[in-house]
């Protein structure tokens, strides 16, 4: 039988403690186990050791009757209470109540021991000086032999500070969580396969722009594209990237988006008790992806950019058509004076006879001289600095430029580019020319049809080391005799030639050869008219872009 009150002896705390352990009930803590069957009862240590040691157990321990009088408490429990063993004996467990803990917790505590179960759970404890402290406690029944609960088994420890860290960290989980969301750029956390461990608002709506697919797994592509970047590199990198310019071609959009990227290698932690003391080699790690979205300013410097293109276009133009009109008067004025010098050249004619030699020998002077003038009046040829250009590019800005008269003549434009181009070397600004020409034609051909239907078709393709860029229209088309005769100075057959000298397509065929390509009309070509422009590409020397 149970002692209600006193100190319980030794023997009997032995007793109590051998009894539980011969059948612990269900759900019994290891710990607990661990702690009492290292001296389990009178087997393997002599009685007084076995007490001494639940003693010195470094967790409070104390022994109540079913009433939960306490009847025995170890060290252990006299440190972390505040309160001497003598001051406790025979009196509730209650006496370390705060009274903070809620009633339906008791309950359900005593329903289970009641039940000859382990209960397990925390409640707030004070101890003698009144601080509080949160208590991890477990209770297991001990049953006499006819299986009655006989003693109560109390184990319990300060897991104030653990709780502590625990609020703290989820705080500060929730404060980075908030920050992150309020933050008007995308960030990512991945993991080594590049699965989306973290992620923050602009991020979440960023999925809905790409119709429920992952933002991440493009960004990814897009960086592998742009740097060469692999996650799985990612833990031999010794930094990430910062600032790294990427497109997205995002469904909901029709046009393209940019961000600027920024990458941080987060070495992974290993939270397994194995890992404790291994230091140094790190396997997994993740990847913060940081994404601004810079679309805007991008589509400001491209309008700026195409302004100046626009500018330099234009002056070109000028320059190109006050050259003409120079070359046109030189060619007229030949004329004449080929006529003089021919009669000077004729002796005893009328000229000789009528002693007009003198004057015809003046207005020859004259005219050479005037001549002379003029071909050192022509512009001369614009030096300009080869560089790698995308001819994809570099078409959709000479087709941007022209815009505005393709939208006020109703043109449709068909714009089929080859996804990627090889990069070709050359003069950029004379390559817009060239196929500024061109499309010009193109425009001017349609503007003349009576068509109602009208059509630009634009192709790029890539084949035997050329690209091969095609310009169709469903204008007029050009007759099989003019298909050479179109390429010489001069040469119009435009019912309004306001603003084209006929100079067009030589100055573009001029162009196409200066990089070794070619201008061709294409004979073949049924309504309307097919231009062929081929550069050949060396690609020895260039990579794709
Ligand atoms: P009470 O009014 O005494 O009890 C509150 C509710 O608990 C009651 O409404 C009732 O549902 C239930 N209850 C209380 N006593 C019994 C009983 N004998 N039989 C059935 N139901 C009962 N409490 C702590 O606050 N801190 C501890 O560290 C702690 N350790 C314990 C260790 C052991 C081994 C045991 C058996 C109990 C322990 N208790 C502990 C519980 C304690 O005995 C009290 O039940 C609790 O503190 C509530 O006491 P109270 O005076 O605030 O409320």
């Amino acid at each position: 039988m149970p002692k209600s009150h006193a100190n319980l002896a030794y023997d009997e705390v032995m007793d109590t403690i051998s009894q539980f352990l011969e059948s612990p009930p269900a759900g019994t803590p290891n710990e607990l186990l661990q702690a009492f069957s290292l001296f389990g009862g009178n087997t393997f240590l002599p009685p007084k050791l076995f007490v001494e040691t639940v003693e010195q157990a470094p967790i409070a321990i104390s022994i109540t009757d079913p009433t939960a009088a306490i009847l025995y408490v170890n060290k252990a429990f006299e440190k972390l209470t505040g309160y001497k063993r003598e001051e406790v004996l025979g009196k509730n467990e209650s006496v370390l109540s705060s009274k903070s803990t809620p009633v339906d917790i008791y309950k359900e505590l005593w329903s289970t021991i009641k039940k000859q179960q382990v209960w397990r759970g925390n409640l707030v404890n004070h101890r003698k000086n009144g601080e509080e402290y949160l208590a991890e406690l477990s209770v297991s029944p001990v049953l006499n032999a006819s299986g009655k609960i006989s003693y109560f088994l109390g184990m319990h420890r300060d897991i104030t500070k653990v709780h502590a860290l625990e609020r703290t960290l989820s705080f500060q989980k929730k404060l980075t969580e908030a920050a992150l969301d309020a933050a008007p750029m995308v960030v990512a956390m991945l993991d080594g396969s590049g699965k989306v461990m973290l992620d923050n608002h602009a991020y979440k709506a960023l999925i809905g722009d790409f119709r429920g697919e992952e933002p991440a797994e493009y960004f990814l592509e897009a960086l592998h594209n742009q740097i060469d970047f692999d996650l799985k590199d990612l833990c031999r990198l010794n930094k990430g990237f910062t600032n790294v310019d990427i497109r997205l071609d995002v469904p909901s959009n029709h046009a393209p988006r940019w961000f600027s990227c920024s990458g941080v290698r987060i070495d992974d932690f290993d939270d397994a008790a194995g890992s404790y003391f291994k230091t140094g080699d790190i396997n997994s790690c993740r990847l913060l992806l940081i994404a601004n979205e810079v679309t805007e300013s991008r589509n400001r410097i491209n309008e700026a950019r195409l302004n100046m293109i626009r500018a330099n276009m234009a002056e070109q133009q000028m320059v190109q058509t006050m050259g003409e009109a120079i070359s046109a008067s030189i060619f007229k004025m030949q004329a004449p004076l080929n006529i003089i010098k021919a009669a000077m050249s004729m002796s005893g004619t009328s000229a000789d006879c009528s002693n007009m030699g003198p004057v015809l020998r003046q207005a020859l002077d004259t005219g050479e001289e005037a001549l002379e003038s003029l071909h050192s009046a022509l512009p001369g040829p614009r030096v300009e600095e080869e560089c790698s250009v995308n001819i994809n590019e570099l078409i959709h800005e000479v087709l941007h430029l022209s815009t505005e008269t393709l939208l006020s003549k109703g043109i449709v434009v068909d714009w089929r580019s080859a996804p990627v181009l090889p990069a070709f070397i050359g003069r950029p600004n004379a390559l817009r020319s060239l196929f500024k020409y061109i499309i010009d034609n193109a425009i001017q051909a349609l503007d003349e049809s009576a068509r109602d239907y009208r059509e630009m078709r634009l192709e790029t393709s890539e084949e035997n080391d050329e690209i091969v860029i095609a310009v169709m229209d469903n204008g007029q088309g050009i007759a099989e005799i003019d298909a050479l005769k179109v390429f010489e100075p001069f040469y119009s057959s435009w019912e309004n030639p306001h603003h084209h000298s006929g100079m067009g397509l030589t100055m573009a065929q001029e162009i196409a050869i200066s990089h070794g390509g070619s201008v061709e009309i294409d004979r073949s070509f049924l309504g309307g008219t097919r231009v062929f422009v081929r550069l050949h590409v060396d690609t020895a020397e260039v990579g794709h872009g």
